[in-house]
């Protein structure tokens, strides 16, 4: 299962860095950034709860930059 998700961060650097926290989530099978579109792609593992696994990702990437923001 794939969902988009709408990101705030400040520059693309930051962009990378909360792609790479994703990435590493557990239930999370990939996840792309688009730093233009502020936009996060993520697909899931199967089974995973897409709720349950973004609040990880949202609490994954503000380790990595506390700037930043996903819109849940
Ligand atoms: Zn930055």
């Amino acid at each position: 299962m794939k969902k988009t998700y709408k990101i705030d961060v400040d520059c693309a650097n930051c962009a990378n860095k909360m792609e790479q926290a994703a990435k590493k989530t557990e239930g999370v099978k990939d996840a792309t950034v688009n730093f233009m579109a502020l936009k996060m792609k993520v697909e899931f593992e199967d089974g995973a709860e897409p709720a349950a696994v973004m609040q990880e990702v949202r609490k994954n990437c503000k380790i990595v930059e506390d700037d930043c923001e996903i819109f849940l």
